[in-house]
């Protein structure tokens, strides 16, 4: 089988709303997509201390899931082997939360495909899925971006707006014996 290597946070985990919740906490207000589209909401004028929280114990813990991620990565699973990739070394308090987060939303995932990492150059496998454009730089396989309003101007890779998109890419891949 043919390997997917899928991140976790703004793939399947959504980070966005977490950090809504804290600006708003501190701010009073609520910012509009459209006002970090293109950027990150920590670099929004009050946002600054939003990354900070990255190191909080908890934070990575009741993270919800994005939408249909568990049906087409379970589908997925049929055909490919599914890696777990996540550079969660950059914040060592979110490894427990992770780990028991994919046990709880992603118990058809076994741990020996968890894959806690830095450099995601590292990898090697047929397949990326990420929403940032640097892990997709140094990747040798396909890579697939996944939308996050962060990368919404980037052009120079394959584009997967939600995970309809990817389970349609998937089956186009598989009607091309790309299994
Ligand atoms: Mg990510």
């Amino acid at each position: 089988m043919k390997r997917i290597a899928l991140d976790m946070d703004e793939v399947i985990a959504h980070v966005e709303p977490k950090f809504l919740d804290l600006f708003e906490s501190r701010q009073g207000y609520r910012p509009e997509r459209e006002a970090y589209w293109g950027g990150k909401i920590y670099h929004l004028p009050g946002g600054e201390h939003l990354r900070e929280h990255l190191h909080d114990p908890g934070f990575f813990a009741d993270l919800p899931v994005i939408p249909h991620s568990q049906e087409v990565v379970a589908w997925l699973q049929e055909h490919y082997e599914v890696f777990i990739v996540s550079a969660a070394q950059e914040f060592r308090n979110s490894l427990a939360d992770k780990h028991d987060w994919l046990h709880r939303h992603f118990p058809g995932i076994s741990w020996k495909n968890f894959v806690f990492c830095g450099d995601k150059s590292i990898i090697q496998a047929d397949y990326m899925i990420d929403d940032h454009a640097h892990n997709l730089e140094v990747f040798r396989g396909k890579g697939l971006l996944f939308t996050a309003p962060h990368n919404a101007l980037e052009t120079r890779f394959t584009r997967v707006n939600n995970w309809l998109e990817v389970r349609d890419f998937f089956v186009r891949e598989l009607a091309q014996g790309g299994q």
